[in-house]
This record gives structure tokens, sequence and C-alpha cells, in this order.
């Protein structure tokens, strides 16, 4: 509770910025970071560009190369664990290919991400609170290619993804009917859906790594949960996204598919943009159909519900003008 206090006084879009360590190849090729840290400022970064100015750009909170997935999570926590109050909550990690957002995301075996770490917790926190409160907790998966969702959990991996759709409900919220909610009971469990909805991700595709950033991959859990003391129910969804890379293509370089892609990619995450920062300045329009992206995440956004977004930066001088990009894209946003 006392977390959320806290949450509600910083207001509830939230833009957290991670520059990821600069790797072994960069170094071996000469280059150097272009991105500065201040000791004092836990919040600030600075971009020194190539007429060396520097460009200073302060988020909620900045990770740096050497911040590991705990220190990642403890800031991510408290928003994250809002779901089990019945707050709808949606965590967004944009950047371009490369920047590790899959890496805060999902991690590795060796350091697992926020979705793992999130499920822990949550069932964590449901076992706490078991004397007061009944959770049931359901995960769904799906991504979105070229404004078409496709439901990731089918039965059988080696099947083509199931085609969804966006639908009102009589409430007026959004839903995707058909998507499947596989009820989940411990990590272990949550662990080897998440392996077969990859599975299915790639199938069809020559390269899985370079198709997942050409799509959005979201990641929904569902919190049913039952106060036993005065039979009060909530229903809410945390969404955990893993948006497709940022990185501008030039039309030149690209023709027929990658074309088309690129441009869906861009519409939107443009559309994304948009709408935060509708939310965030408190426009009266929020332009939410724009993208199935932003239309189907709807009663997922704004009102009470709490937004995350990780800005993913690379530190590497080559990749100075993309970095700028991602940084001036969030800054919009915040
Ligand atoms: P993206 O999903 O944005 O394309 P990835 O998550 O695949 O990027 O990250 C690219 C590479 O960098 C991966 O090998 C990943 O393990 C590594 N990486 C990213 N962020 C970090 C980090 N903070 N610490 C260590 N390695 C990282
Ligand atoms: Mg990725």
């Amino acid at each position: 509770k006392l977390y959320n206090e806290v949450i509600e006084l910083k207001g509830n879009i939230r833009v957290f910025c991670r520059c990821r360590p600069l790797k072994q190849d960069e170094t071996e090729k000469g280059s150097t970071s272009v991105v500065d840290f201040d000791s004092s400022q836990e919040n600030e970064l600075q971009i020194i560009c190539s007429d060396s100015s520097k460009k200073q750009f302060k988020f909620d909170y900045v990770f740096r190369p050497e911040d590991n997935q705990e220190t990642v999570f403890d800031q991510t926590m408290p928003i994250v664990t809002s779901v089990l109050d019945g707050y709808n909550v949606c965590i967004f990690a944009y950047g371009q290919t490369g920047t590790g957002k899959t890496y805060t995301m999902e991690g590795t075996p060796d350091n697992r991400g926020v979705n793992y770490l999130t499920l822990k917790e949550l069932f964590k926190i449901s076992k706490e609170r078991s004397c007061v409160m009944r959770y049931e907790l359901f995960v769904s998966m799906l991504e979105v290619y070229n404004e078409k969702i496709r439901d990731l959990l089918v039965e059988n991996p080696n099947q083509p993804a199931k085609k969804l759709d966006i639908k009102q409900s009589a409430e007026g919220t959004q839903e995707v009917p058909g998507l499947v909610e596989a009820r989940v009971y411990d990590t272990d469990g949550v662990w080897s859906l998440l392996k077969s909805g990859s599975q299915v991700r790639s199938v069809g595709s020559t390269n899985a790594n370079e198709f997942s950033s050409r799509s959005h991959c979201l990641l929904r859990v569902t919190v049913a949960g039952e106060n036993i003391i005065n039979g009060q129910r909530t229903r809410s969804h945390l969404w955990l996204v893993d948006l497709a890379g940022s990185e501008r293509v030039g039309r030149i370089e690209v023709e027929g598919e990658r074309l088309k892609e690129s441009q869906f990619i861009n519409k939107s995450l443009a559309a994304l943009g948009d709408v935060i920062s509708a939310l965030a300045s408190k426009s009266s329009h929020v332009p939410y159909r724009n993208s199935k992206l932003t239309h189907m995440l709807q009663s997922s956004l704004g009102g009470d519900c709490k937004t995350l977004m990780f800005v993913q930066i690379s530190p590497n001088s080559a990749d100075l003008g993309e970095t700028l990009c991602s940084l001036n894209f969030a800054s919009r946003v915040r």
C-alpha cells in the first residue's frame, strides 16, 4: 500500500532509461561510449554529441551499464505489483534493436528479466495475503506484426499462431475475444509457457532474432482477486510489452516486405508516443484508435492505470543518431 501512495505522488506515467554496457566487439572496433553519468544524480544522463557538445536528459530513473536485473526490478516492483490492488498496468520496452529491450523484459536463463521476476513477486505476495485475498493468475501471450494480432499460446507449437481481433465489451472496455488465458500456479509453469510462446513466435522465420525485432511481443498477466472477508472481486491486467525496434530504416535500403514492416512499426510506435504524451499532458482527446497496439491497450492506458516505459539505449558512438532519437521520443512522453 505504501508503495502505491508513493507512485500516486509521482504520477501514473513513469519513464526509466537503461543504458546497456559496451560490447566486447564494439570495444575491439574502437568504439567509445557517448553516454555520461553524474554520480550524484540518479535520474540524469548526458550525451556527448559528435561536435563535443553535451545534451542532458532527465528521467524518473536512469539505469547505468553496471546496473543488474535486480536493481532494475527493485524500481519496477512497486508498479507491477499494484496489479494485485486492482490497477491496470502497462510496461513497455522501447528502443533500437540491440539495446536490451528483450534483456530487460525476458532476460536470460541466468539473468532473468522483469517478466519472470514480476510473476515470482506476484506469487509471493498473493501467498502472503492469502488470509485476506484469494488470487488467481492467468497468462496470455500475443504479438502484433504488420497490424495483425496473433495468439502465441497455441496448443501445438508447430501450428501457426491464431489470428485475433479487438472488440468492445458491453462495459465499454477493449477485449480480445478468443485469446488464450492460461492459469498459472508457479514460476516454473510460467517459464515453460513463455518458452513455448517464443517458439510459436519464430515459426516460419529464417532468423528468429531478426524477426522478433520487427513485431511487438505482449505478455498479459490477468489477476482475478477476491476479498475473502467482504467478497469484493477485482480483475485487472498487467501488460509487459517488448516493442519492435525503433530504428529508422532507410527507404533506399529496403523495399517490398521490409519496407511495409518498417512503415507499420513506425506508425504504431508513433501512435504509442501520441497516446502517452496525450495522457501525460492530460489532453481531452487521446488517439487510441490509430494503431492495433494502442487500441488493444486502451483499457490499460489512462485513467488510474499505471504506465512505465523503459527507454533502452546503446552507449556506442556508432549508435549516436538512434540514441538521440530514442531519448527525444522518451522526453516527449514524460
Ligand atoms: P533488443 O531486444 O533491444 O534487440 P537484446 O535484449 O537482444 O536487445 O540485447 C542485445 C544484446 O545485448 C544481447 O546479447 C543481450 O544479452 C545484451 N545486453 C543487453 N542489455 C544488457 C545489459 N544491461 N547487461 C548485459 N548485457 C546486455
Ligand atoms: Mg529483442
